[in-house]
Order: C-alpha cells, then structure tokens, then sequence
C-alpha cells in the first residue's frame, strides 16, 4: 500500500496512528537536531519531522532531499509544539521512522508557490509544475466542480448530453474555421466545429426536445486574454419554446449554479434590457450594471451655444461621477488623455464640477453660463459634489467612447467589485449587421436566428431594421452567454440566405443538409451557449480564463508546453497531397 491517508487529512483525531503519506517536498529546514520536510499532494501540506538524536541516518537522508523529490513516509501521527491554524494539519505533524525516495526530481525552474517567479511563459512550459500550486489547482478544481453541478441540473430538468462530432463541415459563425485535411480524400477538408449550432439544431428535428453539452469549440480568430482559439461552451437547445422559456430555464440554471458554487442567492428575476437601450444608455451591448453612471444625452440643451465642438456633433451625452467634484486638473488630463487613445477616440473630454457650494465650474465656461450649464445637472440628476462628464461626436462612435470612459470611472471609483454579481438579459438584437466595406449585411448573431415575429415582414423590404430573436446574458460586463430562437422553415431560412448574399445553389451547397431536415418535420426551437471557461473565471474572480483552463495556448494561438503548431513530416504530407507553399507576404 502506497498511502494510508493524503497530505490534507490528518488532525489531532489521529494522533498516535500508524500512517503512510505520498507526496512532493514542497521544502526542508533544518533546524538544530531536528528537519522538518513539508510533503503536499492534492489535498494539502502535513509536515513531517525527522530527528537527529533518535535516528540519525533516516535524518540525513531526509537532509538530501530535494525541492519536488517524491517520497513515502511512514511514521506516527503527534501533536506539534508549533501550531499553524491557518492549514488543516496545522496542529500535527508526523514523527517519520521510515523514508522512501520513490523518484527524484530536477530542480524546478520556478519556485512551486503562491507567489511564485516563473513569468508567464516558463509557466506554460512546465504547466504541469504550474499546476502543482494551490491557486491554479484549484482553479480546475472549481472547474470541474462547476463542469458537475452544470451536469446535475441540466439532468434533473430533463436535459440529454448528447456528443457531437469535432470533425464536421465548416459552419458560418463569423469566425475562421479550423480546417482538418483528409487524407482518404485528398484535397478535401473537414472543418473543426466553431460551435455545434447546427448539429443541435438537427438534434431538435431528430425530436430530442431538451439538449446540453459540455463541448469544446474552435474558432481560428486573433487572441485576447478572455479567449482561446480553443474553448468550451455550455450548448443547449430546446424545442417548442419562446424566448421567454428559454430565459427562464437558463436564469434558473445561472441562479443554480451561482447558488451551489458562490452561496450567492438571486431572488429578483435579472433584468431585461432591450439591445437599443443598452447602446443608448451604456454604450455596450454588454454593460457592467454593478454601477449606475447611466449616459444622459444633452444634445438638445448642449447645441447651439456657439460651441462648435458640440454644434457640428451628431451627440452630445455625459455621465456623472458621484462625488468627483474635486477631480483634479491632472486626473481631468488623465481622463482625457484616456478618452484620446486610438481604440477609444474621442477627440476630448468637457468636464462640469457642481460644487458642494452649488456653482458650477466647467471646461467651456467660455460658451456656457453657470445656468445653462445647471440645465445639464438637472437634466442628469446630478448633485452638489458631482463632476460631469461629457463627450461628443458622431452617435455611435461617442457612445462606445462613453462606455470606456464610464468603465474607467467606474473601476477608478472601486464600483466594479469582484465578489458583487449583476446578471441581466440584452434582448432584441438587430438581427443583421451592415458592412460598409464588403457592402453586405451579415447576421449579427448566426443565419439561423430568426427575426421577431412583428418583424419578418421587413426582412426582404428594409433588412436593416429587423430585430432578432436573440438574447444574451451578462454579467459584470461579461457576455457570459447567447443564443436565439432559430429559424425553423426552411421557406425563411432560404430568405435569410439571400439577405446574406448567399445564391440558392451556395445555400444548398454549404447548407443543404439543414435546409433539407427542415423538410420532414422540424419543431419550432431555440437555444443558447455559455461560454463555460469566462463563466468559471468569472466565479474564480479573474478576467483572464487562461488560468482555468488545464492547458491553455499563449497569444499567439502556441502551445509552449507542446512546441505546437509545428511541422509535419514529408511523409505526412505525401500522404495529405499537401504541397506548402513558401510565404511571399513579406
Ligand atoms: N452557437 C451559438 C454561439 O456559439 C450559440 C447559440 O446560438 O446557441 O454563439
């Protein structure tokens, strides 16, 4: 027998035991005639003490050992002297009488603790040593914790886990496809699945009614720290239900899950903000409730004053940071110096500070008289110690520079705070999305959403103003989840290809197989996906999910553990009829 018990389950219940522990020595010190050796495994750290007057030679064996040597220790569970309450087995210790060295081990290129010194890409070569520390262990742990509680809810409402291939035909979901060459048919690929979204909606026509899987998906897309070229979602499907159904169904799984994993307990249902207003009052359509700061355009009451930043400006919106009047002039320039970057801007920042005093202080006084500017208070039910902030400029591109600047307020002020959850539904998106540049629509959400009942009509006339039948769910600024009720007639469906810009033959041809399912008997349905890494994230309090994932690739799409992508063999490509060709991008 290897072990009678692990490294985080002994305590003062079993002092005088016989016992034998399996572990890694996280670290020895030797002290005086004594050494005393941490062991940890999964479970926790005991620590085992060695002594010098009673067993010399076991003594210095155990002096030899090394950072993350694997050794079985046998001996006698006591009480120590030296307490530590902040671990389990902090009151025990085990007074060793037999040491065996089961397999040595290098030194470690980084130290194998909390606060380690391995950067970021020496940890993803030995992810394996990475993951020996607590906080990333645990990180799957919780992942796999959510990954069960997901499984017993979804199966105790009825839901089947049903798995779907990883080697299908390309599906447009708007990102690149992963492709896979065949080798019994050269020249032919398969593509690797962006989501299963229609292969649950064939499962709806096969009349299985209620489906979920834990599933990975692959998306060949430029990187960010909240996403992996490979992921997982929660994919679910339903069938004869409206929108409403399926909120409801997922509210309870999100409520379950928050429940079960945080002890956190949502007793209101979570709002629902339709898309229009989401974009007008925050500027995203995923908007960090946990704050106010709402945008109050003063287009109306801002024009016309001879400013001609605001006249010649199609918006004109503020927020009011609550008790900022005191902003001073170098955080104002820091403010604006953000709002101007790139990727946000704007062109400035105006600011008004509503003293406690009740005057009022702006950036434009030039143009505005302390009344006109209280009409922008007013209008923004503001208060005496607030500070007013506005930008201008073409609507939508002043609303998304809002929302950063509200987010940056926002974090500033401490509002965005981790262990606080604020969950709500965006409904009616647009259904299609105008490409300038290809001058095309696309489908906002995929082609087998379908449109608001009130608005199929326009779909042919005035595609632009369709709203869809598609919602998602998000919390703390987080799209956590999204999904629609789909299209399930194939007369509509072929429409939605042609307002994509899709002939009938290249619908039958990338889509004949759904188009023809819809031919014998498909149910009306509808479902949604969760991204399942961001939600575990989310519950573990960090943005990036690269730390819940086991082994994650870098940014640029590597796995460093792996050394992959990487070449293959002639023979290999021989075989694939593959010829590459040699890069001439410059
Ligand atoms: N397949 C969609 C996605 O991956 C989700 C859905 O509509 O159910 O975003």
């Amino acid at each position: 027998m290897y072990r009678t018990h692990t490294c985080g389950e002994l305590n003062m219940k079993f002092t005088g035991n016989d016992v034998i522990l399996c572990g890694w020595v996280q670290k020895s010190r030797d002290l005086g005639g004594m050494t005393f050796v941490d062991l940890r495994d999964r479970y926790g750290i005991t620590q085992l003490v060695f002594n010098m007057e009673t067993n010399s030679l076991l003594c210095e064996k155990a002096r030899k050992l090394g950072r993350e040597f694997v050794i079985q220790a046998k001996g006698k569970v006591k009480e120590r002297s030296n307490k530590n309450l902040k671990i389990i087995t902090g009151e025990i210790e085990i007074d060793v009488e037999e040491l065996n060295i089961l397999n040595r081990s290098e030194v470690p290129p980084f130290t194998i603790e909390e606060e380690t010194d391995g950067g970021e890409e020496l940890r993803m070569k030995y992810r394996y040593l990475d993951l020996r520390r607590t906080t990333v262990k645990n990180n799957i742990i919780l992942r796999h914790r959510v990954a069960q509680e997901v499984r017993k809810h979804m199966d105790s409402i009825g839901f089947v886990e049903v798995e779907t291939p990883v080697l299908i035909k390309s599906t447009p979901e708007g990102a690149r496809d992963f492709v896979v060459p065949s080798r019994m048919q050269p020249g032919t690929f398969y593509a690797l699945p962006q989501s299963p979204q229609t292969l649950k909606q064939l499962l709806m026509v096969a009349g299985f009614d209620k489906y979920f899987q834990i599933v990975k998906c692959f998306r060949d897309e430029d990187l960010r720290a909240d996403r992996q070229p490979e992921f997982s979602q929660i994919d679910c499907e339903m069938s004869f239900v409206e929108r409403d159904d399926i909120l409801n169904t997922f509210e309870g799984l999100a409520k379950y899950l928050f429940k079960q994993v945080k002890g956190i307990e949502f007793s209101e249902p979570f709002m629902r903000i339709p898309y229009q207003e989401a974009m007008e009052f925050y500027g995203s359509d995923k908007p960090d409730l946990r704050f106010g700061m709402r945008f109050t355009e003063i287009s109306g009451i801002a024009k016309g004053h001879d400013f001609v930043v605001f006249d010649s400006s199609e918006y004109v919106g503020a927020i009011c940071a609550e008790g900022c009047y005191e902003y001073t002039r170098k955080q104002l320039d820091e403010l604006t110096e953000f709002v101007k970057k790139p990727q946000i801007g704007a062109k400035g920042l105006i600011y008004v500070r509503y003293n406690p005093d009740g005057t009022l202080k702006s950036s434009v006084d030039k143009f505005y008289s302390p009344e006109e500017l209280l009409k922008w208070a007013v209008a923004m039910n503001a208060k005496p110690g607030d500070l007013l902030l506005v930008l201008a400029g073409d609507k939508k591109k002043t609303l998304t520079a809002l929302s950063e600047l509200r987010l940056e307020m926002g974090s500033r002020l401490g509002l965005r705070k981790r262990d606080l959850f604020k969950p709500l539904w965006v409904v009616d998106f647009p259904l299609l999305e105008w490409d300038e540049e290809s001058k095309r629509f696309y489908a906002m959400h995929h082609p087998f959403t379908s449109p608001i009942p009130e608005d199929l009509d326009l779909l042919e006339k005035d595609p632009g103003k369709v709203r869809a039948n598609a919602y998602d769910l998000v919390i703390n600024g987080v799209e956590i989840g999204g999904g629609s009720i789909r299209i399930h007639d194939a007369t509509i469906q072929k429409m939605m290809f042609k307002v994509l810009g899709f002939s009938d033959e290249e619908a039958d041809d990338q889509f004949g197989f759904l188009l023809n399912a819809f031919k014998f008997g498909a149910p009306p349905h509808g479902g949604i996906a969760f991204g399942f890494d961001r939600w575990v994230a989310m519950f573990g309090g960090q943005d990036s999910i690269r730390d819940f994932i086991a082994f994650p690739k870098n940014n640029s799409g590597r796995d460093v553990m792996l050394d992959t992508p990487s070449q293959i063999s002639v023979q290999q490509l021989n075989e694939l009829r593959l010829l590459i060709k040699p890069d001439t991008r410059g």
